[in-house]
């Protein structure tokens, strides 16, 4: 174990040890390795073991770096979970559904999953927290609204490098295309969207919200032709998840306002309009 040389001054093995670690990429074996040696004396574990230990936390951290990593690319503007999601304040939505959904199996089977209602109803929410479960089981993802995910495709069009975004959306597993309907988009920005609705048809999944019922899309994709090939293609294997209901907001802050109701107060600021922008 210990390096024996007759060079002045030798390094101590631990040097050449760390710079070994660093090189195969073991962070945890290297922070670890002398603390995890006093517990295997304590303990009196032998040297299988002591490795075993060894590699069994340099594996539960990669693991967790492959998440964060996941969770990091996928750009979520906002990391929430079902932990938080209170499903009793929106009845509309079929829990057991989004339940099952959140272990991921629509990924492996590249389903999709549409989410409609109107605004503050937490289709955002759960949209996020269906992305962290899949960063979670190990699948890439991209989260994006429509306009932003428009945006992108045509400034990579004009910019000659539209082939290779296109490749990038083809093949993370799970797409989250979020708020489509809030702003028309362009005759490009349609026709660039719906290539990537195609592309990724029974390859990949995808994941839309909508605050517009689908009778309306026509009016997102400006074509009623466009808009039919598109649900034709996102609706052939899809999950629907209804959020028809109260605004989330709109009725916290009508709570809050029930709560502490001081005639001799001023009035409560109100909340700022969800439609706001939209
Ligand atoms: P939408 O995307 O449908 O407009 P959001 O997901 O943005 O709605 O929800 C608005 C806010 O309310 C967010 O902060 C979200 O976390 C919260 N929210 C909405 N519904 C719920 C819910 N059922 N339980 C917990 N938080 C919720
Ligand atoms: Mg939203």
């Amino acid at each position: 174990m210990t390096a024996s040389s007759s060079a002045p001054n030798p390094a101590p093995p631990q040097v050449l040890l760390a710079h070994h670690l660093r090189q195969l990429k073991l962070p945890t074996f290297l922070r670890e390795y002398d603390h995890v040696a006093a517990q295997a004396a304590r303990e009196g574990l032998d040297h299988p073991r002591y490795l075993l230990r060894l590699a069994e936390l340099e594996l539960i951290d990669r693991e967790r770096r492959m998440v964060e990593r996941r969770i990091r690319a996928a750009k979520f503007p906002a990391v929430k979970s079902f932990d938080t999601f209170d499903f009793a304040a929106i009845p509309s939505l079929n829990k057991p559904l989004t339940l099952e959904l959140a272990r991921c199996e629509y990924v492996v089977a590249r389903e999709n999953i549409i989410a409609l209602g109107n605004s503050g109803t937490g289709k955002t929410h759960i949209s996020l927290a269906l992305g962290l479960a899949a960063c979670q089981r190990g699948f890439s993802v991209a989260f994006l609204t429509a306009a932003s995910l428009a945006r992108q495709l045509m400034e990579a069009r004009d910019e000659r490098r539209l082939g290779r975004l296109q490749a990038q959306l083809a093949a993370v597993k799970l797409l989250i295309v979020d708020e489509l309907g809030y702003v028309p988009l362009s005759q490009t920005g349609a026709e660039l969207l719906f290539e990537t609705f195609s592309q990724r048809h029974e390859r990949g999944s995808t994941i839309v919200t909508s605050n517009l019922p689908f009778e309306e899309w026509t009016s997102i994709f400006g074509n009623q032709r466009l808009t039919g090939a598109l649900l034709d293609r996102l609706t052939h294997h899809v999950h629907i998840l209804e959020m028809n209901g109260e605004s989330y907001r709109l009725r916290q802050s009508k709570a809050r306002q029930r709560r502490k109701p001081q005639p001799s107060e001023p009035a409560p600021v109100a909340e700022p309009n969800e439609n706001n922008g939209v």
